[in-house]
């Protein structure tokens, strides 16, 4: 049976590169063509870069796709599986599609191919080389504490196993992500987070002096003894391929997980660094036990959630743009009705999944 295509205008919403992925891993899943122009339209280099290529073509593998404009810059092409997503070792690396050393973010590759080779009916190992630690995506630690958490909670079980750090602009990062094979999702409600129990965390610096990763934790704890919980913050000294520095915060609630995580950069004190994660986190704990989901992953939800049985619940403090544009997306592959209740400082969203299941 031939499925219709899918036509994806990439500027929607956001415009950036994950309009791309949940279309990418939608394709995987439910078999159906994929066009998209305007790739990544509203971003000012548009069109594949190195991430986005490298996961256009992780999902092909996968999927033993046929791909047209699968090449750096392109800003059209096609995407035809020619079978369901197969379970496997895989190995994607971004200096595949670069040409060379790049720092594309692997954890958002990760998320590309997880759910797809989660419905697989076997299990997968996936080794992914190249960025880590990469602004504006989810660091590996957020993916690891936060991310696959939550999809745990969904009855997905995975690991992720870091090797090397891959800060910005170097790359170079090496992990392994093991996932185990699911035949549905189950619906979920976050809605309460209940009382903050422990902060944790690490500040990491590799390939610099030990006083890097020290200074961040110890500006870290003052900032925030306020919270009056146990804070078990360590610093770490690590070697990788380039020198890089970074702090990560996890806070643990009764019923939900938040990491706010700063990276540093040449120049930048590390106090500043740690006061940056701070104050996203303080920030983020003042907004009310009644905001249980932390803004990346309350767009992060959109599709599990639209996959599910059922209807789940979910509050965030707003709907990102990043979050409209993931329900746009979904609803062209996914009968899935989703609601998206906004009042003073915190956001309703409810899904009701379309019920996929192998
Ligand atoms: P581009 O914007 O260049 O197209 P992109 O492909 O990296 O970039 P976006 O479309 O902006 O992607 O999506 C970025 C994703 O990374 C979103 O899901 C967002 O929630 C997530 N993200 C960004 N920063 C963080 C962070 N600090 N922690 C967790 N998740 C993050």
């Amino acid at each position: 049976m031939t499925l219709d295509t899918v036509r994806i205008d990439g500027a929607m919403g956001e415009g950036g590169g994950q309009v791309l992925r949940t279309a990418l891993t939608l394709a995987m899943l439910t078999g159906r063509p994929l066009e998209m122009v305007n790739v990544r339209a509203n971003r000012p280099k548009p069109g594949l870069q190195p991430q986005h290529l490298t996961a256009l073509r992780a999902a092909a593998e996968i999927c033993a796709a046929d791909t047209r404009g699968d090449s750096l810059g392109s800003s059209r092409l096609t995407f035809t599986p020619r079978r369901k997503p197969a379970s496997g070792e895989y190995r994607f690396d971004v200096r595949d599609a670069a040409n060379g050393s790049s720092a594309g973010a692997t954890t958002l590759i990760c998320q590309t191919v997880l759910l797809p080779l989660a419905f697989a009916g076997e299990s997968s190992t996936v080794t992914l080389l190249g960025g880590t630690h990469v602004p504006f995506s989810p660091p590996f630690e957020y993916l690891q504490e936060v991310y696959l958490p939550a999809l745990a909670s969904l009855g997905i079980r995975s690991e992720a196993r870091l090797l090397s750090r891959g800060w910005y602009p170097a790359g170079g990062g090496h992990w392994v992500l093991a996932v185990e094979p699911i035949t549905m999702l189950p619906a979920r409600t976050w809605t309460d987070r209940g009382e903050l129990q422990r902060i944790s965390g690490i500040g990491v610096a590799t390939n610099l002096p030990s006083h890097i990763p020290q200074r961040m934790v110890n500006r870290a704890a003052n900032l925030l003894a306020e919270l009056q919980v146990p804070c078990d913050l360590r610093p770490l000294r690590e070697r990788s391929k380039a020198p890089g520095a970074g702090i990560f915060v996890l806070a643990e609630y009764d019923g939900a997980r938040a990491l706010c995580s700063a990276l540093g950069r040449p120049g930048k004190p590390a106090e500043q660094v740690a006061e940056e994660a701070c104050r996203a986190l303080l920030a983020l704990h003042r907004t009310g036990t009644n905001v249980a989901v932390d803004p990346y992953l309350g767009d992060q939800l959109i599709l599990p959630l639209s996959l599910a049985t059922g209807e789940s619940v979910f509050t965030t403090a707003t709907a990102s743009s990043h979050l409209l544009t993931n329900i746009q997306v979904v609803q062209h592959f996914l009968n899935a009705s989703i609601r998206v209740e906004q009042s003073a400082g915190r956001a309703m969203i409810t899904v009701r999944g379309d019920g996929f299941h192998v």
